[in-house]
């Protein structure tokens, strides 16, 4: 769901069109290489690209996203897209990791969850290969005044929430109940804020996506009141650990921001499933 503040919407004009009017703007693609692959875990790979067309790629808040353009099958770099033309067949939507502005680079974590084009894609992926990038999509607000946080998600989120806990100040308190395939993917979260993060296993079978987070959940019983819950994961899932919250914790529905990062037999769930229907 979008909101608006309508103070700060100016009234349409011939010159300033109403801006449900407006077409929907695609940002440029930016031409970009990859110049380093590394193996965080057994299925995570934090690959860097790089590009002079990244000058001028702002993240403004945590968890936002952008779009990667893959080749497809039988191409070594795939077509630029034109500016109104199709969109790409292999494009995927990723978290902006660190971007360092100064030197036009941006790190992406990729789960190595098997077939897909992106999947498939970062687990052979090498210097000098080249992807198209769009974006930045909008992100999550941090409620710096918030009397704690909880981050609530599985693998494809932990780039996400990686985002998140950084922009935490060192007052902040986090919670972060993650879910991976098995304790070798567990690694150490960076924060200034005081964080107690908490790893559940689901086993290689990906039909359990989010069981284990919501047998976790359960037994920790309610967030503090107040909390500020952040909730990525499969789409499924998320929908039933978003009614668990608000419907058997108590958890005020406002507090808790819902995010489908991918869907169960689904090729490119779109980046916009907030589990609100
Ligand atoms: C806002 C946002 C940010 C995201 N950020 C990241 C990120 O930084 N890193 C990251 O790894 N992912 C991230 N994702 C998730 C990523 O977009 C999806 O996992 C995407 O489907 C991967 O594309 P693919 O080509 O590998 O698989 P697809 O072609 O889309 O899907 C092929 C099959 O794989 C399954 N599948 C897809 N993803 C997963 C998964 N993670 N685990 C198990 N099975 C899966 C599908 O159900 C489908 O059956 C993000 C998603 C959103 C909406």
């Amino acid at each position: 769901m979008s909101t608006t503040n309508p103070a700060a919407t100016p009234a349409p004009t011939a010159a300033s069109p109403s801006p449900e009017a407006a077409p929907r703007k695609r940002r440029p693609p930016r031409r970009v290489q990859v110049t380093r692959v590394q193996t965080l875990s057994p299925l995570m790979r934090r690959i860097t690209l790089q590009g002079a067309e990244l000058e001028g790629f702002e993240v403004a808040d945590p968890a936002c996203y952008m779009k990667l353009i893959f080749p497809e099958p039988g191409q070594t770099e795939p077509d630029r897209p034109l500016p109104d033309g199709p969109r790409a067949k292999s494009m995927r939507t990723y978290t902006p990791l660190a971007v360092r502005a100064d030197v036009h680079e941006v790190d992406v974590d990729f789960v190595l969850h098997g077939d897909g084009p992106a999947s498939t894609w970062a687990a052979q992926a090498q210097p000098g290969q080249v992807l198209y990038l769009m974006g930045p999509g909008p992100g999550y607000k941090v409620a710096l005044d918030a009397p704690a946080h909880f981050l609530i998600g599985d693998d494809s989120a932990l780039p996400a929430f990686e985002t998140i806990l950084a922009a935490l100040p060192a007052t902040a308190q986090a919670r972060v109940l993650i879910e991976v395939v098995d304790a070798a993917e567990e690694r150490p979260l960076h924060s200034a804020a005081k964080v107690d993060a908490h790893w559940t296993a689901r086993g290689s079978d990906n039909t359990q996506a989010g069981q284990a987070l919501e047998a976790a959940l359960r037994k920790a019983g309610a967030p503090a009141p107040g909390t500020r819950i952040y909730l990525a994961c499969e789409a499924a899932a998320m929908r039933r650990i978003r009614k668990l919250l608000i419907e058997e914790l108590g958890v005020e529905r406002s507090l808790v921001v819902g995010r489908g990062y991918w869907k169960l037999g689904t090729v490119n769930h779109p980046d916009h499933d907030y589990g609100e229907d």
